[in-house]
């Protein structure tokens, strides 16, 4: 079993922090889509494994210690070829070990870069008195500033995916607005009803974030993952 495999290695390296490309595979084991994200120890084998999923590329620093990516100068978007490709890993590289002095850094992940869609956030979290939440809201600004987020209490039914995504007040975002494409709510609920399955069916996970989801006309994707364990 890959989840429990995963588990495990990060119980033995005694961390409660799994990478993203970890959190991605359980997700991904799960049934719910994330980018294809793999692990590149050095700059020729990122633009190698660039010029094998093909380009455009993500490249983002993959380090336990480092939860702000994109603050560390972690994240680099829209690389169209190796050049591109390893100018951004010494880059990462420069600015994550400058603003992260010891922090345990792997390599970098490169990712397959998703299209632009309707940001949304979809998490979980323990509440001490309910168990395990699910959390739905937009993404950016609407979460961060006006708290627009549905919860529910694990397990839910498909029901429940539908009002949680129904009672957000920017709903209207995901309707389709000024021209930005509908989002495809069948496929939320799916993501949501699939995030609950395997809360329920996991022991000893904390925390889920996945932040952001790409919501699109068809389908949704993953782009930034985030578990976190029980300390034990
Ligand atoms: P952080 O740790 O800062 O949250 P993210 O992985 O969320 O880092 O990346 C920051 C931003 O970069 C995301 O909000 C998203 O807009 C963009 N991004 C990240 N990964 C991808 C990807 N695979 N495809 C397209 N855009 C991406
Ligand atoms: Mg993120």
């Amino acid at each position: 079993m890959l989840v429990d495999d995963i588990l495990q290695k990060a119980r033995e390296e005694k961390r409660t922090v799994l990478t993203e490309i970890e959190a991605k595979q359980i997700l991904g084991e799960a049934g719910i889509p994330c980018t294809d994200t793999r692990l590149a120890g050095d700059k020729a084998q990122a633009a190698a494994l660039g010029r094998t999923m093909g380009f455009p590329v993500v490249l983002k620093i993959s380090s336990v210690d480092i939860t702000h990516k994109s603050d560390a100068g972690g994240v680099k978007v829209g690389l169209k070829d190796a050049a591109a490709v390893e100018t951004a890993y010494d880059d990462i590289m420069a600015s994550c070990t400058a603003k992260h002095p010891g922090a345990r850094i792997e390599g970098i992940s490169v990712q397959a870069m998703a299209d632009a869609g309707t940001e949304v956030i979809v998490g979980m979290t323990k509440d001490p008195s309910f168990g395990p939440v699910l959390m739905f809201g937009l993404g950016g600004i609407f979460v961060e500033v006006l708290k627009d987020v549905a919860f529910r209490i694990v397990p839910i039914e498909r029901s429940d995916a539908a009002e949680m995504i129904g009672e957000i007040k920017g709903k209207r975002l995901l309707e389709g607005y000024r021209g930005q494409d509908a989002a495809d709510l069948p496929c939320l609920e799916d993501m949501l009803l699939k995030l609950s399955a395997l809360v329920e069916g996991t022991e000893g996970i904390a925390e889920i974030d996945m932040n952001p989801v790409f919501a699109y006309r068809q389908g949704a994707v993953v782009v930034d993952a985030r578990i976190i364990l029980d300390a034990p």
